[in-house]
């Protein structure tokens, strides 16, 4: 039987490793392992260093350590107050030391005097004693297999409930042993030689049974390097491909109406305006299609510069359209461009989904005959088939949201229009090399002078009165505040009651005085208007509110934002959520009011408090909370990583980036037979590099 599935080699269901049963491999997809080859790049966290143990006598306070011994005895000890522990204490020739586990009563079954015990934990010193606190242990057994356990570096991975460590170790082992040699070397032997990689049957095994830890950083290195190779061969060969093949408008603008409206505006642009223009610009004018990138946080004025690539566009007779992730944002632009650009006689529309059919069609119809020269709205500019007569330029006004896939759709419209994606949460480098590896980046990283510094606080949930008598206090002061609610469960439903139910709680209590405004995302696109019309009027003092507000909204007068269970939300959320005030000529505050009930959500607030730095917010965010979960995969575009981390690997993947550019640049349509393999690899993982690049 076995040998058949051999034959499928890396893609063989793990339940055919020797080890995994029925229930083993329903534990091993909860790890998101179901093929051989994902248990193989599945690696450890971590290596324990088995050959020697520390002798216990010999620990000191703070150390790490890995100590076997015996269990002398073992037991529930319980606490005078709190909870009490279970605790063993664990003998060698020469010493003792106590082992202490909270919250786990169910060891009594697992432990028993006599046992043999490895244990691994950070050594402390209590009342004399020597003491692991929650060590995490494995316990000898009579299978004959200690010389997987011990005696050697042995591999330690992340687990499920009831698969124990050397469960997993010997499943592990035994597909190492099996199928490692089936695992297929898709780089050339030069590429190996030239980059000094090792072979990637070594490297498997070696990742998980070190010889020693210099050969275990080998190891990984090699396979983190593909798979980041993989990712960026498809970003940079689109890119090359982009600038090499495809055939997009040359805008050569004389910037005459770029310079009137330049003049119009209260304000000179800041340096780094004026260089990101200029790199827009240059691209513009080539006859290739502009993909880039601009990068600026929040505030810092990425409008102005893309209104400015829009004159240029405009100028030369192209049709631009504009895209944001909401509508309330779109309309938002679509004044922002109006009050701009419609005294120089310039026609804009505004594509939302709940206007009559009589004036979607009065649009469409002009958007193809030409006369309206700008189109603002959500997705669905793009996605409803609207037919432009001579489509430019497309500005994407976007964060994460619009993913490789999304971009590749874009492309294939046969007109090639310039591209200009805007970022308004700073991703760190190696995140953004990877989602938008395949365009060129402009940074705007400098504020416009003047801006106000946002003071932050957290706040209990007791000081909330307080909160609310500073927000009166701002009011009575001409300001206006923001009160932002989470969503307290997925449904929109619980979300709208919440923001709803203060509203109408606070009305009729604490801010009887002042004018109240309620937006959430369920209201319809005239009432959320109205709305927003009436608060940046000056009409509303408050404006209690959903999240619906976190993205580009500009109320320079409004000067407080109280978010409320400010531990649910996300830190790029805070930031862009923050980001809504100290947009004025007024000094301005945040208040977070949180209860935190973890580690992570805690120093979540705290980094608010410490930093209004987008950037570093971004890097505590990645390392916080790791990359699978700052961003949705699908919105990404970017494929799971198994082995690779963009914060900690982030040399691998500049390694791994130059040689895709290394690649393509000798071979743009990747046709070299020697590239085979990698080349079918990299296409499984994106499932979509055919879609944009045409290979072979
Ligand atoms: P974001 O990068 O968040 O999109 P905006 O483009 O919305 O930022 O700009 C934020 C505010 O700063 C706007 O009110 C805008 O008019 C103003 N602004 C833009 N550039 C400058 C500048 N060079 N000097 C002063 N204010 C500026
Ligand atoms: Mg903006």
């Amino acid at each position: 039987m076995s040998d058949n599935h051999h034959s499928e080699g890396l893609a063989t269901p793990v339940r055919y490793v020797k080890g995994v049963g029925e229930i083993r491999a329903e534990q091993l997809a909860r790890l998101d392992i179901s093929t051989v080859g994902d248990l193989l790049l599945t690696l450890p966290r971590r290596y324990d260093d088995r050959r020697q143990f520390v002798p216990i006598g010999s620990l000191r306070g703070g150390e790490t350590a890995t100590v076997r011994g015996t269990i002398m005895s073992c037991g529930w000890v319980a606490a005078r107050y709190g909870k009490g522990f279970f605790e063993a204490l664990l003998r060698d020739d020469s010493g003792i030391i106590r082992c202490r586990w909270f919250n786990s009563p169910y060891l009594k079954d697992q432990l028993k005097q006599g046992d043999a015990m490895v244990a691994f934990g950070k050594v402390s010193r209590s009342k004399g004693f020597t003491v692991f606190q929650h060590p995490e242990f494995e316990l000898a057994q009579d299978d004959g297999e200690e010389s997987l356990h011990v005696g050697r570096i042995v591999p330690i991975y992340a687990l499920t409930e009831h698969l124990p460590q050397r469960t997993m170790r010997r499943i592990a082992w035994n597909a190492v042993e099996l199928f490692a040699r089936q695992a297929e070397e898709m780089l050339p032997p030069d590429t190996l030689q030239r980059l000094h990689l090792p072979e990637v049957q070594w490297a498997i095994g070696q990742a998980h049974f070190p010889d020693n830890l210099e050969h275990a950083r080998w190891a990984r290195y090699r396979l983190v390097f593909d798979e980041f190779l993989c990712i960026q061969l498809v970003l940079v060969a689109r890119k090359v491909h982009a600038e090499q093949f495809l055939v997009g408008t040359a805008h050569v603008a004389e910037g005459h109406v770029r310079k009137r409206f330049l003049s119009t505006l209260p304000f000179a642009l800041t340096a780094a305006q004026e260089r990101v223009l200029k790199e827009i610009e240059t691209d513009m004018q080539k006859p290739r299609p502009m993909h880039r990138l601009l990068q600026g946080d929040v505030g810092s004025g990425k409008t102005v510069v893309a209104v400015c690539a829009v004159l240029d566009a405009i100028e030369c007779g192209s049709q631009c359209a504009v895209m944001a992730p909401t509508e309330i944002l779109a309309t938002q632009h679509a004044r922002t461009f109006r009050q701009y650009l419609e005294p120089m006689g310039i026609q804009i529309a505004l594509l939302t989904s709940d206007m009559t059919a009589a004036d979607r069609s009065r649009i469409l119809a002009g958007v193809e005959a030409g006369s309206i020269h700008l189109v603002v709205g959500t997705h669905a500019v793009i996605e409803d088939r609207v037919v432009f007569k001579k489509l430019g330029l497309i500005v994407i006004d976007e964060q994460h949201k619009f993913g490789v896939e999304q971009r590749g759709a874009l492309y294939g419209k046969g007109e090639q229009p310039d591209v200009l994606v805007m970022t308004a949460t700073p991703i760190p480098r190696t995140l953004a090399m990877t989602i938008y590896g395949d365009l060129d980046v402009s940074l705007l990283n400098e504020m416009p002078k003047g801006r106000q510094q946002i003071v932050t606080k957290v706040v209990k949930e007791e000081q909330l009165p307080k909160a609310y008598g500073f927000i009166s206090q701002q009011v009575a002061k001409g300001r206006q505040a923001f009160l932002v609610y989470p969503l307290v469960s997925e449904s929109e439903q619980s979300d709208l009651r919440s923001a709803e139910e203060m509203f109408k709680t606070l009305k009729g209590s604490v801010f009887q005085k002042e004018r109240l405004g309620l937006l959430h995302g369920q209201m319809k696109t005239a009432e959320k208007d109205a709305v927003m019309q009436q608060f940046r009027g000056g009409k509303i003092d408050i404006l209690v509110a959903t999240t619906v507000v976190e993205v580009g909204i500009d109320i320079p007068n409004a000067t407080v934002m109280l978010v409320e269970n400010a531990e649910r939300f996300g830190l790029a959320q805070l930031h862009q959520l923050r980001g809504r005030i100290g947009r004025g000529a007024h000094k301005s505050f945040c208040i977070l009011q949180g209860t935190p009930t973890t580690l992570e959500s805690w120093q979540r607030l705290k980094v608010m408090e410490e930093t209004l730095d987008g950037f570093r917010i971004a890097e505590e965010d990645l390392r916080i909370r790791g990359m699978g979960n700052l961003l949705g995969r699908e919105q990404s575009g970017l494929p799971p990583l198994r082995v690779g981390d963009l914060l900690l690997d982030s040399e691998i993947l500049l390694d791994a980036r130059k040689e895709a550019f290394h690649i393509v640049e000798g071979d743009p349509k990747l046709e070299d037979p020697r590239y085979e393999r990698l080349r079918a690899r990299a296409r499984a993982l994106y499932k979509l590099v055919g879609s944009f690049v045409k290979v072979g």
